[in-house]
């Protein structure tokens, strides 16, 4: 018997090894082994066992006369299983597999982004601690009598009051105890001896969720449109071959209560369920709707989480002790086994997609999981992204609807600023519109809670008129032109078109053509002038780097102690602040301009989750949002809240444009630290790519607007400098591929990579179903 090996050493193969006889009956695929490699003995994962060796094995050698040796004689023998139980189930490295295989990664980066670090380090034990156990008096009989009093003789006042009290709280773990009643661990030992306490070594579980108080809850009574989705779970979770679920349910629409009834429903079968959330949302609230509702059945997995919690929760899953899995994008691999439901809230979030290899996108990796173990998956948010919306038109995934707010509050009203306007009446560019500043003022007037939204990102940006609200943009793609101040050029990032920056604007002839940047550190300033007297916070990436200032932060403002938050998309989600009343949206066309065809969708996904930030306790909410561009279609659908009527003319763009959902996308990135050498590898690279494709993309010089790739082929850009071009001292360009069905690019696309022989220096990585083309 051989076994199928991948080993943890970045070597994207598979190595066969013997299988001693008393390994056999253990050795199942997933099993954790640690063989001979080279000089070197590592850690690996069994990966197939099978009866004869790969004849294409590289590890096959030859006698003298070149003849091969039996590979059963060279092959060298595992040397041990390690762990007691498999650390992978078959079904989750089957679903490895396709991940590497789709995702153009490694199975051992695939394998190593679904166990956590603490798991697979091999040191890692389950903690042991001492534990105190009072010897209970009629544990004794066979003592005599004369002995028990001997005993308690032999203990001194102080050993005598402690085992008075230990006994009283019926003992407990040694370090407690100590702290609790300020003895020695000594002093411990000498009951022990005494024989009046036992102390042993127990594991001790260590839990994320120890010291909060959870409220055990009871399931809801749903109103209509929630009973009819869970009808619709129910039905799925019971299907032996369920299509995923995608439910439109607007902010506060009671989707949770919805996941929490189907989990219930798939546990009541002995099955279990995982809960995807995006990291930022996975705060102690959203924990305790779960643990609220089942208890010490649910485990979260969280990269704050210490080692030995994530250890711990990690094995509790695997043993079944635990059947609930809370967790971000890494969570969909929990080893759960009979797994009924898996449920990825706000399904849209970029942040489920993995930004480094194996770049893959957990929402669409549960799609997978569900498929290959026929359970349940639901897919949340009040604002799909368009791929998972396309899926759900076309009938590739079951739809259900929840538009009405459970609280039955009106949605806050929104009202839209035209800053060209403003700019207009103040003769310069405005941060914020007399219209904003007075808001403010009377709601600070109130007592009441103001959130201000930017979303400033620090890279390149558009250019943009602020007298008529014109977007430097590319006529071939309709998308943004970025604007590289390192040559004072713009650039098409679809098609690679570039040009110098007019110098006046096309739309108006302003010479004041420009763009006005402000962050919102410039905001903090601004209000803080404003409005000496309110308490202002800030929270962005630069803010939250420290590990407790979010929760810090947030509970300032929850309490009451901050009047004003600003804040970039981190403060846009599943926050629940009853007492703001006003959102102010600054610079709303910030992400509409990104060089990124979801720039739309984007802006319009930002600009309804801001908005159902206003108006969650009693008093209505207000939306203020300040644009240039009022009539764009993301900001004029952010009025209304209605996400059908967006996604209908975003998909006519996207389909025009032989966008995803109507086509995939690859992102192709190189970088190095010599621009020349990037250069000139993304160049052949792309030629390459180019002549393998059936049909270039046209460019910008043609008339008829982007290529749009026709059914079997794929299209690819000329190599150009990424939007972030230079970061850190790494110069990086990409190629952009597209095809109407992924296989048409795959094969191709493995091909180039493979052939192209890339300087040490120069890195390349593939994004498949890229998200972040920046
Ligand atoms: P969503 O996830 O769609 O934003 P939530 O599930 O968070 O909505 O629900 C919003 C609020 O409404 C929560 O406080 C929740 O407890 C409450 N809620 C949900 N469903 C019901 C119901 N059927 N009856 C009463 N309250 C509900
Ligand atoms: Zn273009």
């Amino acid at each position: 018997m051989i076994a199928r090996v991948t080993v943890d050493a970045a070597v994207d193969r598979l190595f066969d090894y013997l299988v001693p006889e008393h390994l056999r009956l253990r050795l199942v695929p997933g099993t954790r082994v640690r063989v001979p490699f080279g000089p070197r003995t590592v850690t690996g994962y069994v990966v197939e066992v099978v009866d004869r060796a790969d004849p294409t094995d590289r590890t096959e050698q030859t006698d003298l006369l070149g003849v091969p040796i039996a590979p059963a004689r060279t092959l060298k023998p595992l040397l041990s299983i390690v762990g007691e139980h498999p650390f992978l189930t078959e079904s989750l490295l089957k679903l490895l597999q396709w991940l590497a295989d789709y995702y153009c990664a490694s199975l051992e980066g695939a394998i190593r982004s679904a166990l956590p670090a603490p798991v697979r380090a091999t040191g890692a034990r389950q903690k042991e601690q001492l534990f105190v156990e009072v010897c209970d008096p009629a544990d004794r009989t066979d003592r005599t009598d004369q002995m028990d009093r001997t005993d308690r003789k032999a203990l001194t006042p102080r050993q005598t009051e402690l085992l008075a009290q230990i006994r009283q709280v019926k003992g407990g773990w040694a370090a407690t105890l100590c702290r609790e009643f300020k003895c020695t661990p000594e002093l411990l030992r000498k009951l022990a001896t005494a024989g009046v306490i036992k102390l042993e070594a127990r594991q001790m579980r260590r839990d994320p969720m120890a010291n909060r108080v959870i409220l055990p809850t009871q399931p809801l009574a749903l109103m209509p449109e929630q009973a009819t989705a869970l009808e619709q779970v129910k039905a799925l979770c019971d299907s032996p071959d369920p299509k995923p679920l995608l439910l439109l349910g607007v902010t506060n629409s009671g989707k949770t209560e919805v996941y929490l009834q189907g989990i219930a429903h798939v546990l009541a079968q002995g099955r279990s369920a995982i809960v995807l959330v995006p990291e930022i949302a996975l705060t102690p609230q959203t924990v305790q709707r779960f643990a609220g509702r089942f208890g010490p059945q649910v485990a979260v997995l969280h990269s704050a989480l210490s080692d030995g919690e994530r250890y711990d929760e990690w094995h509790r899953i695997r043993t079944g002790a635990a059947r609930v899995v809370v967790g971000p994008r890494s969570a969909v691999f929990a080893p759960v086994t009979r797994l009924g439901l898996i449920v990825v809230d706000e399904e849209h979030e970029p942040s489920y997609k993995q930004e480094e290899s194996p770049r893959y996108n957990a929402r669409d990796v549960a799609v997978m999981r569900g498929r290959l173990e026929h359970c349940a998956v639901i897919l949340g948010s009040a604002t799909p992204a368009m791929e998972s919306w396309q899926n759900a038109l076309r009938g590739k995934y079951c739809l259900a609807r929840m538009l009405r707010r459970v609280d039955d509050r009106p949605r806050p009203s929104v009202r839209i600023v035209d800053m060209r306007i403003e700019m207009a009446k103040a003769g310069h560019v405005q941060v914020f519109s007399s219209v904003l500043l007075d808001a403010i003022r009377d709601r600070l007037s109130q007592g009441e809670q103001v959130i201000i939204f930017l979303n400033r990102r620090g890279y390149a940006t558009s250019l943009q008129c602020p007298h008529c609200g014109y977007v430097a943009t590319c006529e071939a793609c309709a998308v943004a032109f970025t604007y590289h101040q390192a040559d004072t050029c713009l650039r098409c990032h679809t098609c690679g078109a570039f040009q110098q920056v007019p110098p006046v604007c096309p739309g108006c002839s302003d010479p004041a053509f420009k763009y006005a940047g402000f962050g919102t550190q410039r905001v903090e300033t601004i209000l803080q002038k404003c409005f000496p007297q309110a308490h202002v916070a800030r929270m962005d990436a630069d803010v939250t780097a420290r590990r407790h200032s979010h929760d810090e932060i947030l509970g300032a403002f929850r309490t009451g102690r901050t009047d004003i938050l600003i804040g970039t998309q981190m403060i846009a989600k599943g926050l629940h602040f009853p007492s703001v009343t006003l959102v102010g949206v600054l610079a709303a066309d910030m992400s509409l301009h990104m060089p990124d065809f979801r720039a739309g969708e984007r802006t319009f996904q930002l600009l309804a989750q801001v908005s159902g930030r206003a108006g969650r306790g009693d008093i209505p909410g207000e939306v203020i949002i300040q644009t240039y561009t009022p009539d764009h279609p993301a900001v004029a659908a952010a009025r209304t809240a209605d996400f059908e009527a967006f996604a209908a003319t975003e998909l006519v763009d996207r389909r025009s444009g032989g966008y995803p959902p109507f086509t995939r996308m690859v992102c192709l990135t190189l970088s190095g630290a010599s621009e020349e050498k990037v250069a000139f590898v993304a160049g052949k690279l792309a030629t390459r790519l180019q002549e393998l494709a059936v049909r270039k993309p046209l460019r910008t010089e043609v008339a008829g607007g982007p290529a749009a790739p026709r059914a079997g082929e794929f299209v690819v850009t000329d190599a150009m400098p990424s939007p972030r071009a230079k970061a850190k001292g790494v110069f990086r360009y990409q190629i952009l591929l597209r095809a109407v069905a992924m296989p048409a690019m795959l094969v191709p696309l493995r091909q180039a990579v493979s052939e192209a022989k890339l300087p040490a220096d120069v890195a390349l990585a593939a994004d498949v179903d890229a998200v972040n083309i920046m």
